[in-house]
């Protein structure tokens, strides 16, 4: 999107609500967000009710664009800057907001981007054990499977395209083990640590923190597969992992579906596909 159609967007609230209420009802009526029927019909309050199932909402009721209190200008304001790879420190005085207004809202539009990920299924099944903070309120302790603290990523890049694996079945123990015993070569950048080719991936990848005895891992230089490709997702990924301050095990999942988002669509106009993921419905986290 050119930034004269930006402005238009974004000159008053009912030109940026307009543009996401196009991205949340592609077909131009409102539908149910709960039972997906056509038939709703708007209370005399503005709020909208479907014919089927009878639930009440709004527009953007059950969406991740309902999360975080922003208004439809503020939401494409902040597009616009995550398209163009601020971080939170520099968007907040850019868009009058605070840094925390900020920083949720970024959570929230990469939740959105794993959420629009082909294996969005297995990431966000209660099995993974990933700590993403999709439920707004933590479920009770008993419904959840065990934490996987560090999860372990696979990377494979194929004709231009990058698919980065979820292993729920490799701990990041076992990769230590691996490099320890098995002379799996390691590389560390910061507290990110990925391996030399491992089966059919080009690395393994995790994040640790001092929860890992990461000082005892042999880390030989810059020895790994991936960094002997050039113009590849990871010589892509690292600088912007770099400039991500501090990168933590639980944040690690968003920040990898981002870049794998961002490298895969780095031809294409980023602004639309944002606005989409973000329109997009909030899936229920599933326990079966
Ligand atoms: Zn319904």
């Amino acid at each position: 999107m050119d930034l004269v159609e930006f402005e238009r967007h974004v000159r008053n609230e009912p030109a940026a609500r307009r543009y996401l209420l196009k991205r949340c009802f592609p077909g131009g009526d409102p539908i149910c967000p709960r039972c997906a029927c056509e038939k709703v019909y708007r209370l005399a309050d503005q709020r909208l009710r479907c014919g089927g199932c009878r639930y009440t909402f709004h527009e953007f009721s059950r969406r991740f664009l309902n999360r975080g209190g922003l208004s439809c200008r503020d939401w494409l304001r902040l597009l616009k800057l995550f398209e163009l790879e601020l971080t939170a420190n520099r968007m907040a005085p850019e868009l009058r907001l605070s840094y925390n207004t900020v920083y949720k809202a970024m959570t929230t539009l990469r939740l959105s981007i794993l959420a629009g990920a082909l294996d969005a299924m297995q990431l966000m099944h209660v099995s993974s054990g990933l700590d993403l903070g999709l439920c707004e309120r933590p479920a009770a302790d008993d419904s959840h499977a065990a934490l996987n603290r560090y999860p372990v990523f696979g990377i494979i890049e194929k004709n231009g395209w990058v698919f980065i694996d979820l292993l729920p079945q490799v701990q990041a123990e076992t990769v230590l083990h691996f490099n320890l015993h098995f002379s799996l070569k390691l590389t560390r950048m910061g507290s990110i640590i990925y391996t030399d080719r491992y089966q059919r991936y080009d690395a393994l990848m995790f994040c640790g923190d001092d929860g890992l005895p990461l000082n005892y891992v042999n880390i030989r230089g810059r020895s790994a597969y991936v960094d002997s490709l050039s113009g590849s997702f990871w010589s892509f990924a690292r600088a912007r992992l770099r400039r991500f301050n501090g990168v933590t095990p639980r944040r690690f999942p968003l920040y990898l579906k981002e870049l794998e988002f961002r490298y895969n669509h780095r031809s294409d106009d980023l602004f639309p596909l944002l606005a989409d993921r973000l329109c997009a419905l909030v899936p229920e986290q599933t326990q079966s």
